[in-house]
């Protein structure tokens, strides 16, 4: 049998349910390379089945609480130094004023963001929080999280690799959490690879986060970083990783799939933008990995061909916001959501605004946060289009 028969026959074993072996994802890998089509009709077959005619998408404001990282990140703009921009937290009266405006531009999630444990490496951080009455970020999150829930929007916190106390009190306040696993491999962690002085980035310190969030039962977004120096094996197995954490817990509710982008005055300035061809197997061969997973790709990360990955596998566009920058790619802005909204009816889906939290995931979630919830929710489990609109 040649090889191209059986990856006809793993892809049509994935339609009929059965889990595929890392070996079989290998060969589907190396048979699409230069003829992706069969790889991109199967993954658009397994997406209708399970999340059948819609794109979602959270409309957001973004709270950029702090950009001090104790991290350093070849590829990353957002970590400052003290003395350079947006290095002391938003204020309390920051967060209380833009989410008074998200309520008003009828935004759902409230995103908080910070660098990785700030107050770890600057004294500018420590400061700030002694003298505001916190012990650490994560108990100033649990507070800017409380100011939402108080204003009708749902708290989802990405604040790196937060310990297993830390995640158990945000979970009071917030519908789901977030952490990019970006990837599994130990080499990009080397001398002169992206994640080399960042130890919030080895894959033992990341997965060690994500299987306390699975023992918490906390509804996570993780997912991997495309085209950063990894090989194609280490990028398969990245999302290997993501299946193993999601059949022991069940609790990852959805994938990023995200593309490098080079931003200047950086190291990887040079490095070239991840190949849209490469971008799209690996989006479709998450699909095929993960029949049933939320995959999103960022839409503002693709802006001229954001809406051709609905032909591929991916049925959500994440967190979109009419009001604030994506503040980790700050030259980059999102769509306009009509814009999302008529590319996708274009292609066929309608586009449907969800919580930060995907209803399959509800009953993770406390009574408390979940009658807040149903005040705005449609009988999908998804916001009411008078909510959004
Ligand atoms: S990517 Fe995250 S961890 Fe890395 S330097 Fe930037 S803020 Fe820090």
């Amino acid at each position: 049998m040649n090889k191209l028969v059986l990856n006809s026959e793993s892809l049509n074993n994935v339609l009929e349910n059965k889990i595929i072996s890392r070996d079989e994802i290998i060969q589907i890998y190396e048979d699409s390379k230069n003829n992706p089509n069969e790889l991109f009709s199967t993954a658009q077959k397994l997406r209708k089945k399970f999340k059948e005619n819609s794109v979602t998408f959270s409309k957001k404001a973004f709270f950029n609480i702090v950009n001090l990282c104790k991290d350093t990140c070849s590829y990353c703009t957002y970590k400052a130094e003290p003395g350079e921009e947006k290095t002391s937290l938003m204020s309390k009266q920051e967060i209380k004023q833009l989410l008074n405006i998200a309520k008003k531009y009828r935004c759902v999630e409230a995103l908080f963001v910070t660098g990785e444990q700030p107050e770890q490496r600057y004294q500018e951080a420590r400061d700030w929080l002694k003298t505001n009455g916190f012990k650490s970020t994560a108990e100033y999150l649990i507070h800017a999280s409380e100011l939402a829930i108080e204003r009708g929007l749902f708290p989802h916190t990405n604040a790196g690799n937060l310990d297993k106390e830390d995640l158990k009190e945000l979970q009071k306040s917030n519908v789901s959490m977030g952490i990019m696993l970006e990837n599994i491999s130990e080499r990009l962690t080397k001398k002169g690879m992206p994640h080399y002085l960042a130890t919030s980035k080895k894959p033992k310190a990341r997965l060690e986060v994500l299987e306390n969030t699975g023992k918490l039962r906390i509804p996570m977004t993780t997912g991997i970083l495309v085209g950063i120096g990894e090989t194609p094996m280490e990028i398969i197995d990245s999302i290997l990783a993501i299946r193993k954490l999601h059949e022991k817990y069940g609790n990852i509710q959805e994938v990023i799939v995200q593309n490098f982008q080079p931003k200047q005055d950086t190291l990887m300035k040079n490095f070239p933008s991840a190949n849209e061809n490469y971008f799209k197997i690996v989006v479709a061969l998450t699909r095929i990995i993960m029949p049933k997973m939320n995959i999103q790709i960022p839409p503002n990360l693709s802006p001229n061909s954001y809406h051709s990955f609905l032909s591929v596998g991916i049925n959500d566009w994440g967190g979109v916001s009419p009001l604030t920058p994506d503040y980790v790619n700050p030259e980059f802005s999102w769509p306009e959501i009509k814009k999302i909204e008529q590319d996708s009816k274009n292609a066929g889906f309608e586009l449907k605004c969800r919580f930060p939290v995907y209803p399959e995931f509800f009953s993770f979630i406390g009574k408390e946060l979940r009658n807040k919830m149903k005040e705005i929710e449609d009988e999908e489990g998804l916001v009411k289009q008078e909510y959004w609109k």
